[in-house]
């Protein structure tokens, strides 16, 4: 038992399957600098069709994408509206600044989903006094949203925001690095989500399991333009089509077996929930977040109790941790994981706060067979 390590960090972590890697051995490749790549042409048509784009533009992460979106969909000087959990604020603020010289307007929501309202109050100001602000020029949403549970943006809001950026002016982007698991769990297609936006971003390296990859979506004159600033960003890539038909693969094969993972992540949050001790975010798609305040200990102390267990947790932030099911976790996998981390957390509760923890690690260290520090 001590073998089976139960993986929940992040849904990067899928591997490749042998299925996967045959089809990447089995691409034709050519340099995609020379536009030679017919895999790559193949997955760029692929999914611009998916998303009913023009065009599309393998990136070799989900960061270049976002990033070189920025360059292209806003000028320097001007700004962005987001929510504060949204990844292009969580984790790129700083790379924002630095390469594109735009401004964040990061908005604190509830769930991370940007609505007509809330985009209005956070430039109320604006017209008062014009001349002291950023001019607003991109509203960008994140789906489905990592930092609030995997929640997927309704389609009613993104047609509103859709509707009201067209009247001001504004364009709209969709970092959709998840944009599949919201499909899968809304019956929303893709399609749909295309339409509410000027530009997407999707990553083929989360739950669909590709070993890297993402891919800009959008008209043919945003993807000629973030053509030069990929290889402005060292993003030019050579004989990707084996990057292309792993992107391909998980597609056609990996695509419908998302909602599995929903599952899971539900049953694993429910599981959690029962325990009456941790407030849990019963998740949409695949992540679960826990937020583990009420049994007084640190989260980065529960998350090594986890560890000594087999359940490998993300401390996200604050008092809250993470769990993300994608095709490494089975069924079985996820049962034994949900009875692991539950019985830790009553555990812990039942001694009540510190002395609690102390009792449940030592338990739990016995277990594993380490000595606590
Ligand atoms: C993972 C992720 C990215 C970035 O992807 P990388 O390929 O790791 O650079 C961007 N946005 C969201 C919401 C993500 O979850």
């Amino acid at each position: 038992m001590k073998d089976d390590i139960v993986d929940l960090r992040s849904d990067t972590l899928s591997r490749p399957t042998p299925a996967m890697l045959q089809a990447m051995a089995q691409a034709e490749t050519g340099d995609d600098c020379f536009g030679e790549d017919k895999t790559v042409h193949a997955l760029e048509e692929h999914v611009a069709g998916l998303f009913g784009k023009e065009a599309a533009l393998l990136m070799p992460t989900g960061t270049m994408s976002n990033q070189v979106a920025l360059r292209v969909l806003v000028d320097r000087g001007n700004e962005v509206i987001c929510d504060a959990s949204h990844h292009i604020n969580f984790f790129e603020a700083a790379q924002t600044a630095d390469f594109s010289g735009v401004s964040l307007n990061p908005v604190q929501t509830q769930d991370g989903v940007l609505d007509v309202a809330t985009i209005q109050s956070s430039i109320e100001t604006r017209a008062r006094w014009s001349h002291s602000y950023a001019v607003p020029k991109l509203v960008w949403h994140e789906n489905t949203v990592n930092g609030r549970g995997g929640r997927v943006v309704p389609l009613a809001t993104l047609q509103q925001v859709r509707d009201w950026t067209a009247q001001q002016g504004l364009a709209t982007y969709m970092d959709g690095a998840r944009v599949w698991n919201a499909s899968v769990a809304s019956g929303v297609s893709l399609a749909q989500y295309g339409q509410t936006a000027t530009a997407l971003s999707v990553c083929f390296a989360k739950g669909l399991g590709a070993p890297m990859g993402s891919a800009l979506v959008g008209s043919r004159d945003v993807i000629t333009q973030a053509r030069r600033w990929r290889k402005w960003y060292g993003g030019g890539l050579h004989q990707s089509g084996v990057v292309a038909a792993a992107a391909l693969y998980a597609l056609r094969h990996h695509l419908p077996l998302l909602a599995d993972d929903h599952e899971n992540a539900r049953h694993f949050a429910l599981g959690l929930m029962d325990t009456g001790c941790v407030d849990v975010v019963v998740p949409e798609t695949n992540i679960a977040l826990f937020d583990i305040s009420r049994l007084g200990i640190e989260p980065g102390r529960f998350v090594s109790m986890a560890d000594w267990l087999g359940v490998k947790l993300l401390a996200w932030r604050g008092q809250v941790i993470r769990a993300v099911f994608c095709l490494n976790t089975t069924r079985k996998q996820t049962l034994n994981a949900t009875t692991r981390i539950a019985s830790l957390i009553e555990r812990i509760a039942a001694r009540g706060g510190v002395a609690g923890a102390a009792a449940a690690e030592g338990a739990a260290a016995n277990w594993a067979g380490v000595s606590t520090p």
